[in-house]
């Protein structure tokens, strides 16, 4: 899974995916956020970080 997420909305995220995926996931920052129209999965934020399977 891949989560795209905000700074506010990343522990979230986190706690999200290790209940879903149980396993940890690597974080990595979204680079150029102006770039990137994808919004937080829980708010209407620009993500700032992706969850994803590490
Ligand atoms: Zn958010």
């Amino acid at each position: 899974m891949k989560i795209y997420c905000c700074k506010e909305h990343v522990e979230l995220a986190l706690d999200v995916f290790v209940d879903e995926e149980e396993t940890f996931p690597a974080l990595c920052t979204v680079d150029n956020p102006n770039d990137l129209s994808t919004t937080c999965e829980y708010c209407s934020s620009t993500s700032a970080y992706i969850v994803e399977n590490a």
